[in-house]
């Protein structure tokens, strides 16, 4: 189902407002890597409008690696995503990592995001699956590309066609990014699948200074869209500290981006 020979023009996902995702224009996806609290999230809102972009992310339910750090603040947090984005016009997108969560979460989130670490989590990708609700698939740590759309092909299977590809980098020897981008899985992905195929440039590289050059790399490999973390205060954020642009720099990078030509 998610193969390029079962379909071969491109899939447009229609997200609320006509907000599209695959096709003839680009999608940045921006916000908090966790939503902290109404005051964090409506100042990233803010910003976001102002910039003109159309969704924001926040995570509320955190796959943390270690239990005692930040957890997110679970329903209470797409709360505060959800009236964030609806008082700036924005849409939401969201991780869920159990299935009990979907049926609550649909209110809140326009997107419901599977997370790198539960790629693998079939029980969640049938969940998924059988909602309608378009869902951003991100790429498992060190899965391969045939994984991923396997994946992908889990949440098709169950009936829910809307279904986004996110490239977040995979894990390899090099210690220099925090993850490996692996450009070459957006070019695949898009001879492959007729998925729309999106770039975390924030999580696949965990540094702030290579985030243009990543971004326009993507989009000049074909990439749908590029996902970055934007936090009011990074330095004080309770998750990604390290890698979260401010709005001064959130600004400059979607500028620099847009100058660049290769954003539609
Ligand atoms: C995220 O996008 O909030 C996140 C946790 O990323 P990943 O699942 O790619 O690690
Ligand atoms: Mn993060």
């Amino acid at each position: 189902l998610v193969a390029r020979k079962s379909h071969e023009e491109d899939t447009v996902i229609v997200l609320p407002g006509d907000v599209t995702v695959g096709g003839s224009s680009s999608l940045m996806v921006a916000g908090p890597c966790s939503v902290e609290s109404e005051l964090q999230t409506r100042t990233v809102a803010a910003a976001l409008q102002r910039a003109g972009v159309k969704v924001m992310r926040g995570g509320a339910f955190k796959p943390r690696t270690s239990p005692y750090d930040f957890q997110g603040l679970g329903m209470d947090g797409l709360r505060i995503l959800r009236e964030a984005a609806s008082e700036y016009g924005l849409l939401t997108i969201s991780e869920i990592v159990d299935p009990r969560h979907i049926d609550e979460a649909l209110d809140y989130v326009d997107v419901i995001q599977v997370g790198a670490r539960n790629m693998h989590n079939f029980e969640l990708l049938k969940a998924v699956g059988e909602v309608n609700k378009p869902v951003l698939l991100k790429r498992g740590l060190s899965a391969t590309l045939d994984e991923f759309v396997h994946a992908a092909e889990y949440i098709m299977s169950r009936g829910n066609t809307q279904v986004m590809l996110i490239e977040r980098g995979i894990r390899t020897y090099e210690k220099s990014t925090r993850n490996t981008l692996d450009i070459s899985a957006v070019p695949i992905l898009k001879q492959e699948c007729h998925l729309p195929v999106l770039v975390d440039v924030t999580h696949s590289t965990g540094r702030k200074d290579i985030l243009i050059p990543c971004a326009k790399a993507a989009l000049a490999a074909g990439a749908d869209g590029i996902m970055v973390e934007v936090h009011p205060d990074p330095a004080t954020a309770l998750s990604d500290a390290a890698q979260q642009l401010n709005i001064d720099e959130f600004n400059t990078f979607f500028n620099e981006v847009k100058a660049s030509g290769l954003y539609r």
